[in-house]
């Protein structure tokens, strides 16, 4: 057992399962599979450092407001820490905590020399003027500038965030450096050193692992029934793309609601649609309504939650019909939930693989500055897909190996390879 933790959380809400917890389960689970040393395990169960510092944004209407702003350090033992910036209400330290432990395992399984980190503001950023954000952004780094850079720790966008915040952020930092520094954020537009690639990079990241799983079966995406919850940045650019590779994608949502087709969805006029209605994809042609929570019990072969965590819990999993489940979100399957489909046979494709795409390409774009050399867009996704079937395969051998679910086998790779870094380092002083 991990003892309690130092870190300054919520108090946790009995309503809403933990996610920090859940984070500290798998991690407990990883340690006991590798014998790890209690000691080690307290110093990978405790972030680094934590911060989190107060945003004043002057509004449109001339009023002040106060925000919270925070930025969780989990480890640097492999490299920068890494990892994006949320912008959504439901942000609280324990949900940043727990994903910044989990770009720790994402980014040591994909072999990246990176640590992990994230970052999180609770606001939800539909209900801010364009301006608004760009002073919450603004004012948000320049509170952080000793706490990142190019080599200490590298922000990425996340929910609620894009290039646009991205190169707010950059250029904040630059100007109170005094020179321009495009390698202090990842997912930048490519005018100040963005790569090609990189929106589209957590959704086929995800389209390549779900393509492998199927692989294994002796099937391939085409004619493969899919059903996607999220249209946004991760399950919009999967939908694109599986959609391109054959597959049918019978339903996809976005917070307001879902649609459901039979015959599956037109996504490229879906997109077109979409972009003309503000982002609402509900009443297209074709298509009937559907809601989130129905989505995910349709009957298919793949179901991709692609929007936010705990959406498979210990209430649903006994409905969820698909045969592979690949978590395009982080942490979308509860712990509970998961043992449910794994002991029905169902394979989870587990987060911090099936949404690596994203972090794999941010490093590709880093590499790629600090090299002063850019690519050609084929070049960025064939090094991506290169990492990201180099640590499927890794997965599956280690699952075979050790007779353990994907889940463990992959957090077992993880955790591994950072405690056996932590190990070489030792500990200072
Ligand atoms: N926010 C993405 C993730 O959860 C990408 C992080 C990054 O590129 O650093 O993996």
């Amino acid at each position: 057992m991990i003892s309690k933790s130092l870190l300054p959380l919520e108090p946790a809400s009995p309503a809403h399962i933990c996610p920090f917890d859940q984070a500290c389960s798998y991690l407990e689970a990883a340690a006991k599979e590798l014998n790890l040393n209690q000691g080690l395990l307290e110093i990978l169960s405790h972030p680094r450092k934590v911060v989190t510092v107060s945003i004043p944004v002057k509004l449109d209407d001339g009023e002040i407001q106060v925000l919270a702003g925070h930025r969780v350090q989990h480890s640097d033992v492999l490299g920068p820490y890494k990892g994006g910036i949320r912008y959504h209400p439901a942000v609280t330290l324990r949900e940043v905590s727990a994903l910044a432990m989990l770009m720790t395992w994402k980014c040591a399984l994909l072999g990246i020399p990176y640590g992990g980190g994230k970052g999180g503001i609770p606001i939800d950023p539909k209900r801010y003027s364009v301006g608004e954000l760009e002073r919450i952004s603004r004012r948000y780094i320049s509170e952080l500038l000793k706490d990142i850079g190019p080599s200490v720790d590298i922000p990425a966008p996340d929910m609620g965030t894009s290039a646009r915040e991205m190169a707010w952020m950059m250029d904040t930092y630059s100007v109170n450096v005094g020179h321009a520094v495009p390698g202090v954020v990842t997912g930048k537009p490519l005018s100040i050193g963005g790569s090609l690639g990189r929106e589209m990079a957590t959704g086929r990241g995800t389209m390549i692992i779900v393509r492998e799983a199927l692989a294994d079966r002796g099937k391939s995406l085409v004619g493969v029934r899919v059903a996607i919850q999220g249209f946004g940045n991760v399950g919009g650019a999967a939908a694109e793309l599986l959609h391109q590779a054959g597959a049918k994608i019978i339903a996809v949502s976005t917070g307001a609601g879902g649609i459901f087709s039979e015959a599956g969805l037109d996504i490229p006029a879906l997109k077109i649609y979409a972009a003309e209605n503000r982002k609402s994809i509900v009443g297209f042609p074709q298509s009937v309504p559907i809601s989130n929570a129905d989505l995910l019990t349709l009957p298919c072969d793949v179901l991709i939650p692609a929007a936010l965590e705990n959406q498979i819990t210990g209430e649903n999993v006994n409905q969820v019909q698909a045969q592979i489940v690949a978590e395009a979100a982080n942490g979308p399957v509860t712990l509970e939930a998961n043992l449910a489909l794994e002991a029905r046979g169902v394979t989870v494709l587990p987060d911090i693989l099936a949404n690596a795409g994203g972090v794999v390409v941010s490093y590709l774009e880093w590499v790629q500055g600090l090299s002063y050399v850019f690519w050609d867009e084929e070049r960025v996704n064939r090094e991506m897909e290169h990492l990201m079937v180099q640590a499927y395969r890794k997965v599956i051998q280690q699952s075979n190996k050790r007779q353990i679910s994907l889940r463990l086998a992959a957090y077992t790779l993880g955790v591994g390879r950072v405690a056996q870094a932590l190990t070489d380092r030792g500990l200072y002083p």
